[in-house]
């Protein structure tokens, strides 16, 4: 339980909080950056990345993570396995503390905590999670290999999801509350075009079904918005891939956010509602929500932090 004392604390090890050190670093701010229970952030839980530009191929999201780590560690970024619990920005040296029980005393600090995936919140859903129900496919579709599966959602991460569940299992069927995707196009001619991947558009979820014991999901109950008729779709897993929430629960009271919890920049700037603490990538976009959108903004908030130590840092 060590106090630290620091001129940059960044939070987060996504594409955001890996330039923000980058960039941090070559300003010699020799920032520390704490990497939460995901390093590397959301891209390490997908397959193909074929819209990160620098790349001829498709790469894969876990490899991209790895060299922006190792693109950090090499600039001198100080890579820490910890994850915020508290933080204190009533003052001008800013008190975070973590999961070790470790306190920060930081000068400045970049927040680039990006985003968690949500859930539907029905009773059901919370009862199989972990027994069938999963919110990423490329950790646990190998389960449910020679099975049949559902994928609820209809933006880009519900489109790729069921896309990679076919490499799994024998029948995938994409449950979507519009009749329209959301996705890109590219996207939904794939996913027409797989002869494994079902659709049914315009409907709901009821229910998970299930038996007790053990604990194993048998099909879901869904609903035609259009007839208002029950439909029960047999499958063993169930993937909510619905969105992402930002994660800033921690930051709530401390900083000011918008009604669905992004935290709140100046327009067209990183800077939060507190001087010397910035927000970059996901956590503060409830727009564009891409890598490399998110990477553009860590090097905005590294910038922003270096020019506000050099004015504040007597
Ligand atoms: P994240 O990547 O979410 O990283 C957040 C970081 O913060 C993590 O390291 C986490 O451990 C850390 N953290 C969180 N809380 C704490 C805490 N309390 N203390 C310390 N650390 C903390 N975008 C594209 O451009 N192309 C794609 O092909 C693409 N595919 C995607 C596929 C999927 C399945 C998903 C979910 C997203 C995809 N995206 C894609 C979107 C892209 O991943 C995100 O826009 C991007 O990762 C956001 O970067 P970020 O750095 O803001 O946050
Ligand atoms: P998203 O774009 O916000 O889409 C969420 C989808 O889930 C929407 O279709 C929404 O329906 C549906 N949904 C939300 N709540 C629901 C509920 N309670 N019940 C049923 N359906 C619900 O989220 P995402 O697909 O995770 O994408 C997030 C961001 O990451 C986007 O900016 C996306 O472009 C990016 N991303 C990019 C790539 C890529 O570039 N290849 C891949 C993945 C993600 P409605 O349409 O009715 O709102």
């Amino acid at each position: 339980m060590a106090i630290i004392e620091t001129k940059l604390l960044i939070i987060g090890a996504g594409p955001a909080g890996l330039t923000a050190g980058i960039y941090a670093a070559r300003a010699n701010l020799q920032p520390i950056l704490l990497a939460g229970l995901q390093p590397g952030g959301q891209l390490t839980i997908t397959t193909d990345v074929e819209n990160y530009p620098g790349f001829a191929e498709v790469i894969q999201g876990p490899w991209l993570m790895e060299q922006m780590v190792k693109q950090a560690e090499h600039c001198g970024v100080d890579i820490r396995y910890d994850s915020v619990v508290n933080v204190d920005f009533s003052q001008k040296i800013k008190i975070l503390t973590t999961d070790s029980g470790d306190t920060y005393h930081a000068k400045s600090v970049i927040i680039a905590t990006g985003a968690e995936a949500k859930w539907l919140g029905e009773p059901s859903e919370t009862k199989f999670r972990g027994y069938g129900v999963s919110a990423c496919a490329t950790c646990d579709g190998f389960f449910f290999r020679g099975q049949e599966v559902v994928v609820f959602g209809g933006g880009n991460t519900a489109v790729e999801e069921a896309l990679y569940l076919t490499n799994h299992a024998s029948k995938v069927t994409i449950i979507h509350r519009r009749e329209q995707f959301k996705s890109e196009k590219i996207l939904q001619d794939r996913l027409h075009k797989n002869p494994k991947i079902a659709t049914r558009m315009n409907h709901e979820f009821v229910e998970i079904l299930g038996t007790d014991n053990p604990l194993s999901v048998s099909g879901v109950m869904v609903k035609d918005k259009q007839t208002g008729k029950n439909e029960t779709i047999p499958c063993t897993g169930v993937f909510i891939a619905i969105g992402h929430a930002p994660a800033t629960h921690i930051f709530k009271g401390a900083l000011d956010m918008n009604e669905y919890g992004y935290i709140k920049v100046k327009a067209g700037t990183v800077q939060t509602s507190v001087p010397g603490v910035f927000a970059a990538g996901d956590v503060a976009d409830p727009i564009y929500r891409q890598a490399v959108t998110s990477a553009g903004f860590g090097c905005m908030a590294a910038l922003d932090a270096d020019r506000y130590l050099a004015e504040h840092d007597e």
